[in-house]
């Protein structure tokens, strides 16, 4: 069986500070006084959620959703399922989607494909990370950082929910003694 290994550290906690508080702060300017409804995509997306959120200076309400993409494998299964819905209707209300990671889009544009259909006055995302020339700029407002294509754990980012608390984002490596498997 193959096992993995926390490798490089690609962003910092000083790192991860710094650019929420700027997007919080841009956030904060575009929204104005409008009730924002943030939408935190779960499990991934909670750490960046909270400190992003604490930082607005807007008036905002929490809501999640959790959907089912990578099970516990690093690639894509191709297969996204609903796995707890909202708790408030999105008729009408400004509603800003809080994503983890963007890597394919594939479980973002089926997240936005839903939620569109719901009649929202407007929908926006703010991802932490997305790996770049994937094709996902138009769905994504904000972005933390790019990231080159390598798998990610730490600040919410898991492998079959492992490592999600480190304080940091780093590089998962292969362990040397599955080198050449
Ligand atoms: P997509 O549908 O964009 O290919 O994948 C999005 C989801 O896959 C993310 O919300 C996240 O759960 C997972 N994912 C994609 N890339 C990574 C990664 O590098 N590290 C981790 N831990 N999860 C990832």
């Amino acid at each position: 069986m193959t096992s993995y290994r926390v490798g490089e550290t690609l962003i910092t906690g000083e790192d991860l500070r710094e650019r929420v508080s700027e997007l919080a702060a841009e956030i904060s300017r575009e929204y104005g006084d409008s009730n924002v409804l943030v939408l935190g995509v779960l499990k991934g997306a909670i750490y960046f959620m909270a400190d992003l959120t604490r930082e607005l200076d807007i008036p905002f309400e929490l809501d999640f959703m959790a959907v089912s993409s990578y099970g516990s494998s690093t690639t894509s299964s191709g297969v996204v399922r609903i796995l707890k819905d909202l708790d408030t209707p999105i008729a009408g209300r400004r509603v800003l989607v809080i994503e983890d990671i963007v890597d394919s889009g594939l479980t973002l544009s089926y997240l936005l494909k839903n939620l569109a259909s719901r009649g929202p006055e407007s929908l926006e995302v703010c991802a932490l990370l997305a790996k770049p020339g994937r094709g996902h700029d138009q769905l994504v407002r904000y972005v933390g950082f790019e990231i080159p294509d390598v798998f990610v754990v730490g600040y919410g980012l898991d492998l079959a929910e492992a490592w999600r608390g480190l304080p940091y984002i780093a590089r998962l490596e292969k362990t040397p003694s599955d080198d050449g498997l």
